[in-house]
């Protein structure tokens, strides 16, 4: 279909979504695609995207993800299964309401600002420094972590310690600098004894990370465990049944991998992580570094 049709009937859509109007595809199914597993660990070429025109409405809470190329897997969103042929999962795209969430003229100046010497949340009491985020404000990679530990609390900057030098070799692996993307956490102060950041402590800080998602407006954010991914797609599915998939975010494309810190742990993971990081390459258009 003609782009331009598309986004056209995809705005029409969502406007009906908004008004309540709908389920128009709830069961549609969408043509199988091959398994192809052909993709290893060197460098060869990743699987092309496939677009899916996310037009069902949503079912309880609109959200503001859809999956635009599903594979054989179960959706994170709705948990339906799919074996040889996949439905369109029951999640609107961003609503046009959503949308006007955008702040106009927000800039990183503006939301460190608001963010202040914040204490909006428990994380404030145990934590040394606010870690913000860093890299380039004109990235069109972003890789959005869990929140920081504690090398990172102590120098204010995420991904510093061990994960944080494994994380820099896999972005050195892609053939870009640290400098070049941007990297940011779901929570910006330390959650004590490096446990997972809590729902309350989530849903107050990352307004402010979805802020700094929207003035960078990325082409790729590339969620790192199973915190980010959930909190972007608004789902509790775990990681293992969605990493690899690409999916919409606000505008930018989506792709959830393992965290480095996992693969600390579990090394032998290490290669599923490099077939989602060659397919965020072929996205971007660039070609592994040399060694
Ligand atoms: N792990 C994270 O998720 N973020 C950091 O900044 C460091 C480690």
């Amino acid at each position: 279909m003609e782009p331009g049709n598309r986004a056209r009937i995809e705005a029409w859509l969502r406007y009906g979504n908004d008004l309540g109007l709908g389920p128009y595809y709830r069961d549609r199914v969408a043509p199988a695609r091959d398994a192809d597993t052909k993709a290893d660990m060197g460098f060869e070429s990743s699987e092309p995207v496939h677009h899916a025109m996310a037009a069902a409405a949503g079912q309880g809470e609109a959200v503001s993800s859809v999956r635009i190329s599903p594979p054989n897997a179960s959706s994170p969103l709705t948990g339906v299964p799919a074996r040889s042929s996949f439905v369109i999962p029951a999640a609107s795209a961003p609503s046009l309401f959503e949308a006007s969430d955008r702040i106009e003229g927000d800039t990183f100046q503006l939301i460190r600002e608001t963010i202040g010497d914040c204490t909006r949340c428990k994380l404030h009491k145990g934590r040394t420094n606010i870690v913000f985020g860093v890299g380039s404000v004109k990235a069109q990679l972003v890789f959005v972590g869990e929140g920081p530990g504690r090398d990172e609390d102590i120098k204010g900057e995420p991904f510093v310690g061990r994960a944080g030098k494994l994380l820099t070799q896999m972005i050195e692996a892609m053939g870009l600098r640290r400098e070049d993307v941007y990297i940011c956490n779901v929570v910006k102060c330390r959650p004590p004894e490096n446990r997972l950041p809590e729902k309350d402590e989530i849903t107050t800080c990352s307004p402010f990370l979805f802020r700094q998602i929207d003035v960078i407006r990325p082409k790729v954010i590339c969620c790192l465990g199973s915190c980010a991914s959930q909190t972007l797609l608004q789902t509790t599915q775990g990681i293992s049944r969605f990493r690899g998939e690409w999916f919409d975010f606000r505008g930018s494309k989506l792709i959830a991998t393992y965290h480095p810190a996992y693969l600390l742990r579990n090394p032998n993971a290490k290669g599923e992580v490099w077939k989602d990081l060659q397919k965020v390459m072929a996205v971007l258009g660039l070609q592994p570094k040399r060694k």
